[in-house]
């Protein structure tokens, strides 16, 4: 039987082993904390391409609206995307059932060192790395430093108070000078992640201190910190996904939105891509999983290109008109999205001739 080690917990991690004991693979699966317990995520599960839909446990609340802050507030009707609000540590304990009732083997508080892995690789017949990212694989061969390079860098609370004003939506604030933006993502009527995001870092501020700003200005600073984390969100995808027997899923291959950070959707995808091509022809993983996650990470480096060449004024103005035009309408319908799309935007809204 092919026997397969998934490295990582997360959210790539179970779905990998959930679908290669699915295949009738041999599968064990190693994680260096509990799972569940090492999670760095505002936790909102945004399904961008359409294809996966609900998760199957820890869903909080389905998106009713999204509430932009510019320079002024505006709000968007959010029933028909796909973006509900998880307890992720609900989810992945599930996930971990799930695997674990399809015979996987997981051990917990079981990290593996880079240098474990040559061995391991002859152990296996094929590793997935979902270890984030950096990966253990990108330190073995040497290239850890791609991800700190090509990373939104991100830090968050965890706040305690009223967050009912906000009720079953999410809010995204834009400032001037910060490729980046802000959110508050309730868990709850008083619990919510309030975090910023920097994605084109032009000075090393403290992000902190920015934070801190946001909250007073959100009227937030009297609320109870109950948690801080920070971490980096991997927005390129590195120069190869397979390396040897070592294929690379979620965080570890890169896959965040350029645009806004989220991971949880392409975790998930680039884990099934993974067996599926060891189900059938590994060598062809790299160049698939690029293929389908290529329209949809095209729109939104062009997304996010737009915000970089505005200021706050023009954001503001765009963001105003949003409903009335394309690129709201290809966010409902990301089937749309495609080279001839978005060349076609670009020539609509990109100031130079190359955008
Ligand atoms: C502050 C912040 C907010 C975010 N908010 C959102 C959001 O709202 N929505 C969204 O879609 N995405 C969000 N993201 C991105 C999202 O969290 C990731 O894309 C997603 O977690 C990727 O899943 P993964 O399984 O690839 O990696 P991870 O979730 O990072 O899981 C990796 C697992 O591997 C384990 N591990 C690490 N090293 C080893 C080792 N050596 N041996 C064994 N196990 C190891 C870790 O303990 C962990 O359990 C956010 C990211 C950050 C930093």
């Amino acid at each position: 039987m092919t026997k397969i080690l998934v490295i990582g917990g997360g959210p790539a991690g179970l779905t990998a082993a959930i679908e290669a004991a699915k295949q009738g693979f041999d599968v064990t699966l190693f994680e260096k904390a509990k799972i569940g317990e090492n999670i760095k995520c505002a936790e909102g599960f945004f399904d961008t391409m359409k294809l996966l839909g609900k998760p199957c446990a820890g869903v909080l609340f389905k998106v009713e609206q999204i509430i932009v802050k510019a320079k002024s507030t505006y709000s968007f009707d959010a029933s028909y995307l796909n973006l509900w609000m998880i307890d992720r540590a609900v989810w992945q304990k599930a996930l971990a059932k799930q695997a674990e009732n399809n015979k996987v083997i997981i051990k917990q508080d079981f990290p593996v060192q880079h240098r474990e892995l040559e061995q391991l690789r002859t152990a296996y017949d094929y590793i997935i790395d979902a270890s984030g990212a950096p990966s253990v694989t990108s330190r073995l061969y040497g290239f850890s430093s791609f991800h700190k390079e090509n990373s939104a860098r991100t830090v968050q609370y965890t706040l305690k108070g009223d967050f009912s004003h906000i009720g079953n939506c999410l809010k995204v604030g834009l400032m001037p000078d910060f490729w980046g933006y802000y959110w508050i993502f309730p868990k709850g009527k008083d619990v919510a992640n309030v975090g910023v995001g920097d994605f084109y870092p032009v000075q090393s501020e403290s992000l902190w201190a920015r934070l801190d700003k946001i909250i007073e200005q959100e009227g937030l600073s009297e609320y109870e910190i109950l948690k801080k984390i920070g971490g980096i969100c991997p927005t390129a995808i590195p120069e190869s996904l397979k390396y040897d027997n070592i294929l690379l899923v979620g965080d570890a291959a890169g896959l965040t939105s350029p645009l806004h950070g989220g991971g949880l959707d392409m975790a998930v995808i680039s884990a099934m891509e993974a067996v599926k091509a060891i189900a059938s022809n590994a060598q062809s993983y790299d160049k698939n999983l690029r293929a389908v996650f290529a329209a949809k990470l095209k729109f939104e480096r062009f997304l996010a290109k737009l915000w970089c060449q505005r200021n706050l004024d023009e954001m503001d103005e765009l963001i105003k008109n949003l409903e009335k035009n394309r690129i709201y309408g290809f966010m409902l319908n990301p089937h749309l999205i495609n080279d001839t799309t978005i060349t076609l935007l670009e020539k609509f809204f990109c100031k130079t001739a190359v955008c």
